[in-house]
């Protein structure tokens, strides 16, 4: 008999008492999806009711944030996996821009606030543009971020 695909999600690892292991096996473990978490700080109160409001669906995500609003969204939502990483204007644009063209990141909700110059602007643009490069789903507003989290793929 040929191999067996077996795909395992990490939660359901308990259930390899099942497999049969005369058998050849094809592993695939798939892993937990990434979303990055951006607010400017005129947004950031609307990051964190966001983040309650949909934390049953991310609760089996990874989170990756910049530092002040991981933050917010960890004080919100104490449960989630959040990594925060540097501050926006610090670099942590960058930092998440760096995941994305890595492949780590599978989705990107940042918030922007369109009404304040920032000092960090080449780095917001930066990240944007390797999240349209790499053709990640993208949400820079509330309305879309809400579409988004009732998708598939979000
Ligand atoms: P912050 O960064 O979450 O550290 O405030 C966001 C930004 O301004 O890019």
């Amino acid at each position: 008999m040929g191999p067996v695909a077996f795909q395992a999600a990490i939660p359901q690892l308990q259930d390899l008492s099942q497999i049969d292991l005369k058998e050849p096996q094809i592993l695939i473990m798939t892993r937990a999806k990434c979303i990055a978490l951006i607010a400017h700080d005129q947004k950031k109160d609307d990051m964190a009711e966001f983040a309650r409001r949909h934390q049953a669906r991310l609760s089996g995500w990874r989170i990756v944030a910049t530092g002040t609003t991981g933050g917010r969204v960890k004080d919100a939502c104490p449960d989630l996996d959040v990594t925060p990483l540097k501050s926006g204007p610090l670099g942590g644009d960058q930092q998440i821009g760096a995941l994305i063209a890595t492949g780590e990141v599978d989705v990107l909700v940042f918030f922007v606030d369109p009404l304040t110059s920032m000092p960090h602007d080449v780095d917001v643009k930066a990240l944007m543009r390797l999240a349209t490069v790499y053709d990640i789903p993208m949400a820079l507003n509330l309305a879309t971020a809400e579409i988004l989290m009732t998708t598939p793929v979000a």
